[in-house]
């Protein structure tokens, strides 16, 4: 017997009984979020800062604040989305009724990872509530704080016959994964999204993956340098680098790396300090193996500066590398950590050979004071989302899709998009169960009909 067979099929129950459909159990369950969000805000930063050492102040906007605007917005869009869309009609169904049902899947499966444990936790889960799933939350083991403050507190503010929380590491989510759910949404790494794309296979299971990979950052010779400069290194070493959509390395001519590398330096000691180690502004790497394995990736080509590590602190310095080859570590898996590798291309058309030859990444970035320049990289390549002269601006919009393509993951979420990524679209027409005449003429033998062929 599958251990979670009872919890799905519970779930399954729950669901059956129609109890999430009302639009005022979801708002119920949407306000429960948010009373959760408030009312044990000091406690999820503590263990956000367990976890990652985060800093409050990335905490709070990227985890605490952007949950909280989708919830609002959720709630306050709640009716709108679920409203039946009618559409156009043609001859034959003009007295009908055609229109979509925004209709929720059922069971839902929701896998998060640990580099944002609330938020991608939490945001999906707006979208399966407000669409009127039942849903089982995996959290992240890794980051055991949260996940221990999500697997005793969060089942408090919610319905416990339509929620449920899932412990554990890969063998518990390999058990989950047996059972049939109606929709998942995994958030993690290429390799695991296999797993779990192959295990929905078994019962034709919708999935959303939101994966990873190596997001490309182009810097125009026409730039603003210092611009440039403070924003890449705030996002790239924004929670030491542990970000889906951070930057992971650098296209730039040889002259604009030699003018970047001060100005880089610059935004680091700007933000950290002279010491980053003892600045309270720089989250840790999440585990021992983790370390070690973003700590070996310092051996590729030359450190510009940065470099220091401390294994006790699971602490890796902002680093810059220069002189990084294509075929060095660095460059074959996606870094996520605080390391920035700057590779020299001719211009913005090597650059975009370069990015086309490999997978196609989460984010992908240009910075230049040209927008021909900009509209030039946007127009010859692909990626899940795009951000001209930022970094991961985009995220902080509801109204954009956020999600990849390729290797980065398949589906799309934020705002309405969860809403409708949680929600299958049903097409609808309810007739009239007279009018026969009228419907004669379609039925056989077709001798007698005219179509004027
Ligand atoms: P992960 O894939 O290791 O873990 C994610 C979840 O899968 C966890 O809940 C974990 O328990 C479970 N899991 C791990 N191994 C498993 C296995 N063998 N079988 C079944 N389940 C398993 O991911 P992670 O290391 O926690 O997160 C980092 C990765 O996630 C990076 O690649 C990053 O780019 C990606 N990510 C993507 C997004 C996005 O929105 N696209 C956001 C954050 C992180």
């Amino acid at each position: 017997m599958n251990p979670f067979a009872d919890t799905v099929q519970s779930l399954r129950e729950a669901f059956h009984s129609g109890k999430t459909r009302p639009a005022e159990f979801r708002a119920a369950q949407l306000e429960g979020l948010n009373r959760f969000l408030k009312e044990n805000r000091d406690s999820l930063l503590a263990a956000l800062a367990q976890d990652l050492r985060k800093p409050p102040f990335e905490s709070e906007i990227s985890e605490i604040s952007i949950c909280q605007s989708e919830i609002n917005l959720a709630l306050n869009s709640l009716h709108s989305w679920m409203k039946d869309e009618h559409v156009s009609k043609n001859l034959a169904t003009q007295l009908d009724s055609a229109f979509i049902r925004k209709e929720p899947y059922g069971v839902v499966l929701i896998i998060a990872p640990w580099n944002y444990p609330l938020n991608l936790m939490l945001v999906p889960l707006v979208g399966a509530i407000a669409a009127g799933n039942c849903v089982v939350l995996k959290p992240s083991e890794m980051s055991s704080s949260v996940e221990k403050v999500i697997g005793e507190v969060l089942p408090r503010y919610l319905d416990k016959n339509c929620f449920a929380v899932v412990l554990g590491g890969p063998q518990e989510t390999s058990a989950l994964l047996e059972n049939r759910f109606d929709y998942i949404f995994f958030t993690g790494n290429t390799t695991v999204g296999r797993i779990v794309m192959a295990a929905a296979s078994q019962h034709l299971t919708p999935i959303t993956l939101e994966l990873g990979g190596k997001n490309p950052c182009y810097v125009d010779d026409n730039c603003d340098l210092q611009n440039v400069a403070n924003r890449v290194a705030w996002f790239r070493f924004f929670n030491a680098g542990q970000t889906c959509v951070a930057p992971d390395y650098v296209l730039c001519s040889p002259e604009m790396r030699e003018k970047l590398l001060p100005a880089l330096q610059h935004a680091v000691t700007q933000f950290y300090g002279k010491d980053p180690q003892s600045s309270p502004d720089l989250a840790r790497i999440i585990s021992p193996k983790h370390f070690l394995r973003v700590r070996g990736l310092l051996g590729s080509g030359r450190v510009a500066f940065g470099g220091q590590s401390d294994e006790q602190e699971r602490y890796i310095a902002p680093t810059v590398l220069v002189d990084v080859k294509e075929t060095d570590p660095v460059m074959q898996e996606e870094i996520f950590g605080p390391i920035l590798p700057i590779l020299t291309v001719s211009g913005v058309e090597e650059a975009i050979a370069f990015i086309r030859k490999r997978e196609k990444p989460l984010a992908l970035y240009a910075f230049s004071n040209d927008s021909k320049v900009v509209h030039q990289m946007l127009d010859q390549t692909s990626s899940g989302g795009f951000c001209g002269n930022d970094g991961f601006m985009h995220l902080t919009l509801t109204t954009l899709p956020f999600g990849g393509v390729g290797n980065s993951g398949m589906g799309t979420y934020h705002g309405k998009f969860s809403f409708d990524t949680f929600s299958h679209q049903r097409g609808c027409l309810l007739r009239s169960a007279g009018l026969e005449k009228f419907n004669s003429l379609r039925y056989p033998p077709y001798a007698q009909r005219n179509l004027g062929l």
